[in-house]
This record gives C-alpha cells, structure tokens and sequence, in this order.
C-alpha cells in the first residue's frame, strides 16, 4: 500500500475512510492496441476488435484454437502444459480475444488471468477427498432444473448455461459448459419448456410474489487489465440445475 495515511471516520460512523487513489491501480485499464501482440490478432483495427460481435465469433473454443494462437508467444513446454491442464479440467474452453490479449505472455505462469482461464496440468494437485462439484448445494435447493429457490423472497434463476467465458474456479463447473473428458454435466439449456417450468413456479408462489423481482439472472465475471497490474474477479453469483449428479473428477480442479 502506498499513499498518504487515511483519515479515520467520526467514532461511532458508517463512514468509510476516503481512499488513497494510489491503491486504485488495478482500476486503471490499458490503453492502446495492446491485442496486436498476439499474431493472430495483429491486423485487426481497434473498431473490429471493440466489436462485441467480433469478440463472440473470435472467441476461442477448443483446445487445439488456443494453442495455435499461442504459437511463437510461450514455449512449447508450456504449451504442452496447457494441453494437459485442460484434458484434465472440469470446464471446457471459452476464453474471448480481449481476455486473451490483456494476460502478459511473458509470464505466463504467474499472471492471474491466465490462471483464471486456463488451467496447467502442472498446477494440478490431487483431489481434496471431500470433493463436490456443486459446493455450494444449489442443486439440493432447486424446485425445478435451473432455479436456486433457498430463501423465502429471493431466488436465482440460472437462465443459460454457457457464459462469454469459462472461469476455472467456477462453483456452478457441475452445469456450465460442455462435457469434458472428466465431467459430465447437467445442461440447463434455455429451452421454452425449461423457462415455463421456472415461470410457472414462481408464479406459484404468491406470498412471495412481492419480491420475486429479486429473481436475479446469471451473469458472468468481467475480467479487466490495468497498466500496473490485474486481479480477475471473483466468480459471479449464478445459479444452476438439479438433476443426475456429474461424475466426480479424478483429478483436482485447483491449479495456479
Ligand atoms: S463467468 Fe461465473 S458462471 Fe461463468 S464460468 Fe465464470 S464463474 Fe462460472
């Protein structure tokens, strides 16, 4: 922490201290054309690459896409890394160019977006025995495929099940996502019959109906770059289906 000492609020106030903006480096987004680093990326002007339709079609996909596009930036021995953190991952690959373009390549294995977003079999350590993919239970909480009813005015309603990114911290890795080779998942499509399902039990519940405007949406997280330095963000809150439990994985989900 650098910066001036802050002054303390009133004794008894809920005020915070004022803050030092010199802790809000990580606010300080990058600037430039910093995705022009990544070859295969070199030629695409600012507009496009602003473009969130661009950056949907260009988000990377599979395994053997990320690798090609990591050609001639990280070492081949790193590579190989990342090849089998994701065989043995329980999320599939979705990783944006943006996000791609903000990790430093040139060190790799200590910046936290890469950590975020892809996994190194090196990384891996063996699986805690108490193990859940659904840690948080919100599977045990769900009346119907896709909504998370735990308290008695709030609820969650897990409206997809794919996200512009795939997080390998992820709490909801048992629904979101494609199968990998180690978990198979409980797919909550956004089907028509899924969505009645969901609409029809809150609309069964009158006493609460008040506050159902509390129903809140999955989201995803928004991984930002500073010039100085990056924090990705905590998983975002979302919530995901009941059903036939995934296969526990054989490996463990955490790596660095
Ligand atoms: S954005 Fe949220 S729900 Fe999606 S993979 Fe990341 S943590 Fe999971």
């Amino acid at each position: 922490m650098t910066g001036q000492p802050q002054a303390s609020p009133p004794a008894g106030s809920h005020q915070k201290p004022s803050v030092d903006p010199a802790t809000l480096q990580h606010a300080d987004l990058l600037e430039g054309e910093f995705w022009r680093r990544i070859p295969a990326w070199s030629e695409i002007s600012d507009i496009q690459f602003r473009d969130h339709h661009w950056q949907a079609k260009n988000s990377i996909t599979k395994v053997p896409q990320l690798l090609a596009a990591l050609q001639g930036l990280v070492s081949e021995e790193f590579i190989a890394d990342v090849a089998e953190g994701f065989r043995r991952a329980p999320m599939t690959i979705r990783v944006s160019p943006y996000v791609l373009s903000l990790i430093d390549w040139n060190a790799p294995l200590k910046d936290p977006l890469r950590t975020q977003f892809i996994p190194l079999g090196s990384r891996l350590r063996p699986d805690h025995p108490k193990l859940g993919l659904d840690s948080l239970h919100e599977r045990a909480d769900m009346p119907v495929p896709g909504l998370t009813h735990r308290y008695p005015d709030k609820a969650l309603f897990l409206a997809l099940d794919t996200c512009p990114v795939y997080c390998r911290f992820c709490t909801r890795s048992y629904a979101v996502g494609l199968d990998t080779d180690e978990v198979q998942k409980f797919h909550l499509r956004a089907t028509p019959d899924r969505w009645r399902q969901v609409f029809d039990y809150i609309g069964s519940r009158p006493s609460s109906r008040t506050s159902w405007s509390r129903v809140a949406t999955r989201t995803s997280c928004a991984p930002t770059r500073s010039r100085s330095s990056a924090k990705p963000c905590s998983p975002c809150r979302t919530s995901a289906g009941s059903g036939t439990r995934p296969r526990v994985p054989r490996s463990c989900r955490r790596s660095s």
